[in-house]
């Protein structure tokens, strides 16, 4: 069946292509295959509600086939005996093969997702790249000690090892990238991965494993395995033979994450989880800067995004000046097709998520906040996509389901402080703690903020910045474990302790 690509869009031939071939397969010990039992789903145009292409659905055989070959790649094979060097040079691959078909892996991400195709490919795509050679970088220098102890004829020194198999489950907000950032680490360390792409945005994933290919890396190190949670993350989490799971998505999930861990054989549990982060304007800060930070920290990416500040919390005295400056930004937002040139964001990833996000939005307007601007699903020849206004409210008590839950929608609430005890005590009161923005000239002001908020990151005067290097997690309910620079090899490997004898 022809892939229904939007008629008004000049795709790249090697994309077209790449959808004409349909249904896309399983990526299990280095060959493309159906499913088991031939099962598939389609993945969806977020722009226009088309189907795009048909995916292979992986059962719970499949992914037992795709532990196995990763176990035997681990175990058996070349992957197992190469030294740092050799894994570098082979993600050093990869990284510039995702640059040469930078132009094809963006139109497939927005294609996919709906995001703007200038961000796909100037910010998700070669970013995922550079996060390759970060690791390729460091793969050959992950380093073990020697340790002092009290009896003088032993010489102790540590190994971190790889953990062996591990399963990376990701979300549909950065395909492509959520991909790097779990792959490129775990791939350094020297393990051997089960890759599962959600089921909205599956393409840049698959497209991903034929570039492994032809990079050429051993079969079974990357598997890659489409489908939706239940059935095929579900099998992940639950399989005897899987060492550890690194998941990114909601904290629900991550909730079944642990307990399917905890069920089977105790394997190992990173998590990157939801967050409700404050971002707060000082009356010092510079406004225009601040404004224009506040918008973006919570309507990039529609608000589909686990940092985005939602809780925008401003100093009383410029209150009604930042607030009608926002206002007047965000009704300047253009919110269309990720094709339509100079369009700043896209649709929701699905009609499942325009549906959560409206339900938000209706109770918040039913417990009695008021929306100031956006709210209404947005018509005309966007009427058959997913899209939704930059949403801003007030007058909402905090205790409100929309300050207090993740919406992943393009709604910020927006509220006045008065004091420093009431801004902590208020911007602390949430379950979560991914991340944090803070907007003023006084230094002093800053480094207060940033030792009494409890946020895994926090910004000041930007927000949203991020880096290869910067490790990156979550206090509280927003997960634990650190992606991203050197602390991710921790994720990744395990400490064996070696006493001699001398
Ligand atoms: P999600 O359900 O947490 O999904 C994340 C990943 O986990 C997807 O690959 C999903 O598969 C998979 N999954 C779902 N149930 C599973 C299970 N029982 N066992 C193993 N894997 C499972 O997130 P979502 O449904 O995409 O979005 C729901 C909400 O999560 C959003 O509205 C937002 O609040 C939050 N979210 C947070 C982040 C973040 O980065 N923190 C990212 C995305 C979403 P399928 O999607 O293929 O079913
Ligand atoms: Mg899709």
């Amino acid at each position: 069946m022809a892939p229904k690509i939007p008629s008004d869009v000049a795709l790249n031939p090697a994309t077209i292509q790449f959808l004409d071939h349909s249904p896309k397969k399983l990526f299990i010990n280095g060959e493309w295959v159906n499913a088991t039992h031939s099962e598939t789903f389609p993945t969806l145009n977020p722009a226009d509600g088309q189907e795009l292409t048909r995916v292979a659905l992986a059962s719970p055989q499949d992914v037992d086939l795709a532990v196995q070959a990763a176990r035997q790649a681990f175990e058996k094979g070349a992957w197992g005996k190469m030294n740092g060097e050799e894994r570098a040079r082979l993600l050093w691959k990869v990284a510039d093969l995702i640059d040469s078909h930078a132009d094809e892996l963006a139109e497939l991400e927005t294609l996919d997702n709906g995001k703007p195709l200038r961000i796909s490919r100037h910010g998700d795509i070669p970013f995922a790249a550079r996060h390759f050679r970060y690791y390729a970088g460091l793969a050959g220098k992950i380093e073990g000690s020697t340790i002092p102890v009290s009896l003088s004829d032993q010489f102790v020194y540590t190994l971190r090892e790889p953990m062996g198999v591990v399963g990376l489950i990701i979300p549909w907000n950065f395909p492509l990238l959520m991909a790097a950032w779990k792959l490129a680490p775990a791939l350094a360390c020297g393990n051997t991965t089960l890759l599962k792409p959600a089921e909205e945005t599956p393409l840049t994933a698959l497209r991903l494993g034929e570039l492994f290919q032809e990079a050429g890396f051993p079969p079974g190190v990357v598997n890659i395995l489409t489908g939706p949670g239940i059935p095929t993350g579900a099998a992940i989490v639950a399989h005897m033979d899987v060492d550890k799971v690194a998941f990114t998505g909601s904290t629900e999930v991550g909730r079944e994450i642990m307990k399917g861990a905890a069920q089977s054989n105790l394997k190992r549990v990173s998590l990157e989880l939801g967050g409700k982060s404050p971002n707060v304007i000082f009356a010092d800060a510079n406004l225009s800067k601040a404004t224009r930070g506040a918008l973006w920290a919570v309507f990039s990416t529609a608000g589909q995004e686990c940092v985005a500040g939602t809780r925008l919390f401003i100093e009383r005295a410029v209150y009604d000046q930042v607030l009608d400056g926002l206002v007047a930004e965000a009704q300047k937002i253009r919110v269309g097709s990720g094709f339509t040139p100079k369009v700043h964001i896209g649709p929701l990833v699905s009609e499942r998520q325009l549906e959560r996000v409206s339900a938000f939005i209706a109770n918040g307007r039913a417990a009695g906040a008021e929306i100031v601007t956006g709210g209404v699903r947005l018509g005309g020849e966007l009427t058959s996509g997913y899209f939704l206004p930059p949403t801003i409210f007030t007058h909402q008590d905090d205790g409100l389901q929309i300050v207090q839950e993740e919406i992943f929608g393009p709604v910020v609430a927006a509220t006045a402080f008065d004091e420093w005890d009431e801004l902590i005590q208020r911007a602390n009161d949430t379950r979560y703690g991914l991340a944090a923005g803070v907007w003023t000239q006084d230094i002093r002001k800053a480094h207060q903020f940033n030792h009494a908020i409890q946020a895994g990151t926090v910004w000041v005067n930007s927000y949203g910045l991020f880096d290869s290097a910067a490790p990156f997690g979550g206090y509280r309910e927003s997960g634990f474990g650190r992606e991203m620079g050197k602390e991710a090899i921790e994720l990744y490997t395990q400490v064996k302790t070696v006493w001699i004898g001398i």
